[in-house]
């Protein structure tokens, strides 16, 4: 189903028109929005090789998003030879934290003080700096990562502690389901948020940036508030399984029917 709805882009022609179509759904998106936002368009290349992220590269892809630390950190050392920048959006374990530090320039997965202090301590040791996210679990599923709604508060409070960490707002990803209801909720749920943490915020600490959408469902996540989307199958094909593959812990039989589903 998926693989009918988004071709393999194999040319810089096919990355050219993908991407204009993309462009053009997130414009229209955005003009039925009443938050007024920019959005920007996070392109995710997980899976996808080297040989076609070059594709996508000269097609303008100019940072690209990939959900596992070490695939990204092995695509950074193979495509050191272009100007592309790299953004983890993905869950990360503590003893993974010094990849990170070393090449990304944005972390949107961020959902620990452990791995927050770990980052911290690299990135000042390499006089770095890094954007992140705090992932927010707006879906109340098992299956997903991110702070309960409820803990973001104290969390973030906490953050300017860290300052190489440059905190930019808030990251989900909505329930996987054909309901537009449930999947829209958890796009208010985040923004909802985000508006009551703004009030409270820590100096230092942005609130401005809304990571959510992707393939599927980018277009809701506009009208609810995104300012960043995190695009990958509608730009480079579809993945070969689906969604749930790739999130490393099992999901819940019966409320998460996985990626192929929801297009
Ligand atoms: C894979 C992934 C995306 C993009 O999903 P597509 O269906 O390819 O658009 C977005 N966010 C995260 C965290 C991902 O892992």
């Amino acid at each position: 189903m998926g693989g009918l709805m988004y071709p393999t882009a194999a040319s810089v022609a096919d990355f050219d028109r993908n991407l204009a179509h993309v462009r053009a759904r997130i414009e229209q998106a955005r003009a039925r929005s009443p938050f007024g936002q920019d959005v920007r368009l996070l392109p995710v290349s997980k899976t996808v090789p080297e040989e076609r992220i070059r594709l996508a590269i000269e097609a303008g892809c100019g940072q690209l998003g990939e959900n596992k630390v070490q695939e990204a950190h092995r695509k950074w050392r193979s495509l050191a030879d272009t100007p592309v920048s790299w953004s983890v959006i993905g869950h990360l374990q503590t003893n993974k934290a010094k990849l990170v530090a070393e090449f990304a320039t944005e972390f949107q997965a961020l959902d620990s003080l452990r791995v927050a202090e770990t980052l911290d301590r690299r990135l000042q040791a390499a006089g770095r700096s890094l954007d992140v996210f705090v992932q927010v679990n707006t879906s109340a599923e098992d299956s997903k990562f991110g702070l309960a709604p409820g803990e973001v508060e104290a969390f973030v409070r906490q953050l300017p502690s860290y300052s190489a960490l440059r905190v930019r707002g808030l990251m989900t990803l909505a329930i996987f389901s054909t309901d537009t209801d449930r999947v829209r909720a958890c796009f208010a749920r985040l923004r909802t948020l985000r508006d009551q943490l703004r009030q409270s915020a820590p100096d230092g600490v942005g609130l401005d940036e809304l990571s959510m959408g992707m393939s599927g469902d980018f277009e809701l996540a506009i009208e609810e508030g995104a300012s960043v989307v995190r695009v990958g199958q509608a730009i480079f094909g579809a993945r070969a399984l689906p969604n749930d593959h790739y999130w490393p812990e099992p999901t819940n039989p019966g409320t998460s029917p996985g990626g192929a589903a929801r297009i």
